[in-house]
């Protein structure tokens, strides 16, 4: 039985698309949710120019996700003081506080004192392409799944031994967006006469289908899923997936959401809703 979920990610709405029905479920179900966010994503789009301007983006931003949070239940989100690196091989790659170039001990040692801190049973971060490649998704995949190692041993970080306790959290996810769910949600997109935009090449950015080990079925919460989605109007434009595609095709592919089983190795396929898979074991 797990109560604590604690998932790590680069920029306000990463925890919207793949995880917020999830989260919507398990804390109906009594569970606390922990978002953990490295950057504002200060460099991310502004899809009406009357919602932000590029100085006023990382707090628009970061109020849009503490809505976000609280639509799903989750715990008021935690910011790190990072700053959005951008797309790879734009300038703001280089920028001195991006999340990307930052030295790893530092971010890992903050990750671990959160997970010492909030003492979560499961961690969730990205896979290790970051869905599409964003290079702040990486680096939070990289310095999430060593947190995850180093937060239980007592000789990582010892200088924060003084105050808490070494925490081994129980389960490391991926969250995981399988081929087959973007070849439908391509399909219904070219439907609906609109663009896939930064997900154009999906036969090479989803998870492949065999590296899917849990496959939850989100439907109970898709009201709250939406709400978080609705909650990042900067990053929504006009054509974004949720106002273009029909309702029923919508419901369809936001009812899914799936992930790789990173630690320990999963021993079969799992699929059912949050609370069955997570919550009553
Ligand atoms: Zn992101």
């Amino acid at each position: 039985m797990y109560r604590t979920f604690m998932a790590i990610f680069a920029h306000p709405d990463d925890e919207s698309f793949g995880t917020a029905g999830t989260f919507a479920a398990l804390t109906k179900a009594g569970a606390r949710v922990v978002l953990v966010c490295a950057t504002r994503g200060e460099v991310g789009e502004i899809a009406d120019p009357a919602l932000a301007t590029p100085e006023t983006l990382a707090a628009v931003r970061e109020r849009e996700l503490r809505y976000s949070a609280q639509a799903i239940g989750a715990d008021p989100p935690i910011l790190l003081s990072y700053r959005d690196s951008g797309m790879a091989g734009t300038v703001d790659n280089e920028h001195e506080n991006a999340f990307a170039v930052a030295a790893p001990d530092e971010v890992i040692g903050q990750l671990v004192r959160l997970i010492r801190e909030h003492k979560p049973d499961v961690l969730i971060t990205f896979d290790p392409s970051g869905g599409y490649g964003h290079p702040d998704h990486i680096a939070a995949h990289k310095a999430a799944t060593r947190a995850y190692r180093d937060a239980g041993n007592p000789e990582c970080f010892p200088e924060q031994l003084a105050a808490l306790e070494p925490h081994a959290p129980n389960l490391l996810l991926y969250m995981a967006i399988p081929r087959t769910q973007l070849r439908t949600l391509a399909e219904k997109m070219d439907a609906a006469g609109v663009s896939m935009g930064i997900i154009e090449n999906f036969e090479e950015i989803g998870t492949p289908d065999e590296h899917v080990h849990i496959e939850l079925d989100v439907s109970e919460t898709y009201d709250a899923k939406l709400a978080s989605l609705n909650c990042h109007a900067t990053q929504n434009p006009e054509q974004s997936l949720w106002r273009t595609l029909r309702p029923e095709d919508l419901r369809e592919i936001l009812s899914l959401e799936s992930f790789t089983q990173a630690h320990p190795p999963p021993d079969r396929f799992q699929s059912g809703t949050p609370a069955e898979i997570f919550l009553r074991r």
